[in-house]
């Protein structure tokens, strides 16, 4: 059981909340093309990547170690009834439920960060490294 404990410790530190492939690229634009200006998703990315990284650690060790996940309360919507008016949902209001949302999509959440605008930079940048 320690051993199986220690090892989760060390997958902790593993993921990087900011993928170090993002800001490679990103470093290699600008070195290339000077196109700093081109890519606000990825500035916004690289400026949090500190306090994005200690918060997605934080949320691991909180969920490895402790076994603590963020939870919320149900709340009923129209999806939740049927043409009848019975409720399907099989959910309580006053029940808090597992927050199902990966961390990376919090993070771009509380950060700020659009992952579609992230993704549609990452492509032009890759096209602006291919052709020079
Ligand atoms: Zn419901």
């Amino acid at each position: 059981m320690k051993s199986q404990k220690s090892r989760s410790i060390k997958k902790i530190s593993d993921p990087k909340w900011v993928a170090d492939t993002v800001i490679t690229l990103r470093a290699e634009c600008v070195k290339q093309h000077d196109m700093s200006a081109n890519y606000p998703e990825h500035d916004k990315l690289i400026a949090i990547q500190d306090q994005s990284q200690a918060i997605g650690e934080f949320l691991e060790w909180a969920r490895i170690e402790l076994g603590y996940s963020l939870g919320e309360y149900h709340e009923h919507t129209q999806d939740c009834f049927d043409i009848d008016g019975g409720r399907i949902c099989g959910m309580r209001t006053e029940e808090m439920y597992a927050v199902n949302m990966p961390v990376t999509n919090l993070l771009a959440k509380f950060f700020n960060i659009d992952q579609d605008k992230l993704e549609e930079e990452k492509r032009a940048m890759l096209k602006a490294l291919r052709n020079g």
